[in-house]
């Protein structure tokens, strides 16, 4: 199976859900979501971007920015408006 595919039969959550399950409502509403994808054999960062799935649920609790992370060094981020992941999803 290819990453990004069987969500139906998947037992995992991805990191985006997981932080929005933890979170209210209020604070979700216009606050901004770090995603940094780190590959653990050699500690390299991997260009993570939201999934479709995640991508709706962020929209929806109302997140207002996503931080890509895309380099080495913690701030080495690309920010995107969440009403703007759908054009992630190619
Ligand atoms: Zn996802």
């Amino acid at each position: 199976m290819h990453q990004g595919e069987g969500y139906g039969i998947c037992r995992a959550v991805h990191a985006e859900m997981n932080a929005l399950l933890n979170c209210s409502r209020q604070q979700t509403m216009g606050a901004d979501l770090y995603l940094a994808g780190i590959n653990p054999s050699d500690n390299s960062v991997h260009k993570a971007k939201p999934c479709p799935v995640c991508a709706r649920q962020i929209i929806q609790a109302g997140i207002r920015n996503v931080y890509l992370r895309v380099g080495d060094g913690a701030e080495n981020y690309i920010v995107i408006p969440a009403n703007e992941l759908k054009w992630l999803q190619d």
